[in-house]
């Protein structure tokens, strides 16, 4: 359902201090998957996954989403393919502070617009679903690491995506609470999601709901199981 072809990513480029995050990638990524991109850090996870997940643009290569080459896409149109298709649970999870965690689940879902009413009820399942319905009003900065993981899970499923993206999402989670997360994500996984996974940890790539498992290493492909 994705394909990568040659896909590189320079930052800074041609400028003296040029790097190239991602270095020449091909890939092809099946839908209904869990796959784990692991490498250390600064080997191009985040990178790769921004460049998956449409919300950059390779400097060279191209991405094909469904046979869709959207690497030449104008923004507008990879905005809508990004809202269409992809959740993001981000390392740092990005909540807003200041508002509430219904209104942070409920953000994503505003540009495709449903009826207000519509929206809120399927934020609120979600914080139901991962057990934070009483935390709907409280505001974000109120929250324990693992309850912001999951708004992050919950945020990330409003637009009911069919890929899940998640950047090294046990990164800063005990072990009783990186085991939550693996349950969620086979959970996600059983309802055909597919997810894009990045991380070191081993807990992750170890985890048996692995179904690949993509070795990362300065921006090039190591090896792939
Ligand atoms: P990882 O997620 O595996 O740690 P990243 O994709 O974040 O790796 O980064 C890969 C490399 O690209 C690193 O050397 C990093 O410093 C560099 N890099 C990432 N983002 C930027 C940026 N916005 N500007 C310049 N360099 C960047
Ligand atoms: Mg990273």
């Amino acid at each position: 359902m994705i394909e990568l072809i040659d896909v590189k990513k320079a930052f800074n480029h041609h400028r003296p201090n040029e790097h190239w995050a991602v270095n020449g990638v091909s890939l092809t990524l099946e839908g209904n998957r869990l796959t784990v991109f692991q490498g250390p850090s600064g080997s191009g996870k985040t990178t790769l996954l921004t460049l998956i997940g449409c919300l950059a643009r390779p400097t060279s290569g191209r991405v094909r989403l469904d046979g869709k080459d959207v690497s030449g896409f104008p923004e507008r149109f990879l905005t809508e393919i990004r809202r269409g298709t992809f959740g993001f649970v981000f390392q740092q999870y990005h909540l807003l502070r200041g508002i509430s965690v219904l209104e942070n689940v409920m953000l994503p879902g505003y540009p495709a617009a449903p009826r207000y009413g519509t929206l809120r009820r399927r934020a609120l399942e979600l914080l139901e679903r991962f057990e934070l319905a009483h935390k709907a009003h409280a505001k974000v900065e109120w929250l324990s690491g693992g309850e912001s993981q999951r708004v992050a899970i919950a945020r990330a499923l409003i637009n009911d995506p069919a890929v899940v993206i998640a950047d090294e999402p046990t990164a800063h989670l005990d072990t009783a609470l990186a085991k939550g997360f693996l349950t969620i994500a086979e959970e996600l996984r059983a309802q055909g999601k597919t997810l894009m996974i990045s991380s070191h940890d081993p807990l992750v790539c170890e985890a048996p709901i692995v179904d690949r498992l993509v070795r990362l290493r300065d921006g090039r492909l190591a090896e792939s199981a």
